[in-house]
């Protein structure tokens, strides 16, 4: 009996070591994921992050000066063609060390209140710089989709001291890991009217799967820069498959269906230099389809279909024809080659 009391002390020991012992060594680590929705289809849109770092004296409650820095880095290195580094990398798989980890790509990235001297990738400051004792950064969140990871570290002069940044901690130097995801996530309301309410749910951008036996279309565009161009909404990728198979029952022709969107969505960059282009792309509601011998003016059959998806009232979806600048242009306008389906 007394034997089987000291093993359970003893295991409470040391489980009681090996929980403490993270915040008691190096640093905490802190994850915590952060859905970010940084665009609409616009090129010069961010949205910001915020992180508020205050320190105190755990005996009196008084505010302190704390040394910090925060850092913003991608969640892995992209290496290889392994599916889950292409999607935390956002589908690109091109020039990873100049990959922008904020917006304007040429602009400040993360800013400690009004101080923007330092590296963009990285603040450093204390917590009383500002007067007030309690820091604010500010991160410009990249239209690119992707996931990153920001950490913040706090020094503390001992362990009397709490740090406090989404939690609040007791020791001396406390390491914050915030896994960002920056997405464009699909808005959908779950009801539940037996509780009476309803609750927003969101849900990543869906692959248009690979055509099986029973569908007539074919995914074309891949590119080594970006392997996997689509993705689209539940609603765009399910009024594709739906035309497909119309289009083909009625012409005898398997569609090509060129880019929709990247992974995570945002900008997808065609040309391989992190500048915007392909601007309606971004967002999971646009579909090129390709030429495939008839221009998009003279295909009568694939406008009837797309445009008799439109609800009544409704001038979405839409097929719009481009010229051979990639410039929309009207209906009839012969100059009309490339097919692009507008869904939203
Ligand atoms: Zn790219
Ligand atoms: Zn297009």
């Amino acid at each position: 009996m007394h034997k089987k009391i000291r093993i359970q002390f003893l295991l409470t020991v040391l489980i009681f070591l090996f929980a403490i012992s993270p915040a008691w060594g190096g640093g905490y680590i802190h994850h915590e994921y952060v859905w970010e929705l940084p665009f609409d289809s616009s090129a010069d849109t961010y949205s910001t992050r915020e992180t508020i770092i205050s320190c105190y004296n755990s005996l009196n409650g008084e505010l302190l000066n704390c040394p910090f820095e925060q850092e913003i880095t991608m969640v892995t290195p992209y290496e290889g063609n392994s599916d889950e580094a292409i999607k935390n990398n956002g589908g690109h798989t091109h020039d990873y060390t100049t990959r922008p980890l904020y917006w304007p790509a040429d602009g400040e990235g993360l800013e400690f209140d009004y101080d923007t001297s330092s590296d963009p990738k990285m603040v450093v400051g204390r917590t009383n710089d500002n007067g007030y004792k309690i820091a604010l950064i500010l991160h410009h969140m990249p239209e690119i989709g992707g996931r990153m990871l920001s950490e913040t570290r706090v020094f503390v002069p001992d362990p009397l001291h709490w740090v406090c940044s989404r939690g609040c901690y007791s020791n001396t130097e406390t390491r914050y890991q915030t896994i960002i995801d920056v997405a464009i996530y699909e808005n959908t309301f779950i009801n539940y009217w037996w509780y009476g309410f309803s609750f927003l749910y969101l849900s990543p951008l869906t692959e248009l799967p690979d055509p099986g036996e029973d569908d007539h279309y074919v995914k074309t565009g891949q590119k080594t820069t970006h392997p996997r161009n689509h993705y689209g909404t539940t609603d765009t990728i399910a009024k594709l498959e739906d035309i497909a198979k119309r289009y083909f029952m009625e012409t005898g022709r398997t569609l090509q269906i060129n880019d929709i969107s990247l992974p995570k969505g945002g900008l997808f960059d065609i040309n391989a230099n992190w500048k915007p282009s392909h601007i309606t792309h971004r967002t999971g509601t646009d579909a090129d389809i390709d030429v495939d011998k008839k221009w998009c003016v003279e295909d009568s059959k694939l406008r009837d279909l797309v445009d008799g998806l439109a609800e009544e009232g409704e001038n979405r979806p839409h097929l719009l024809c481009e010229n051979e600048n990639h410039e929309p242009v009207d209906d009839n306008d012969k100059t009309g080659k490339y097919k692009h389906i507008d869904f939203d």
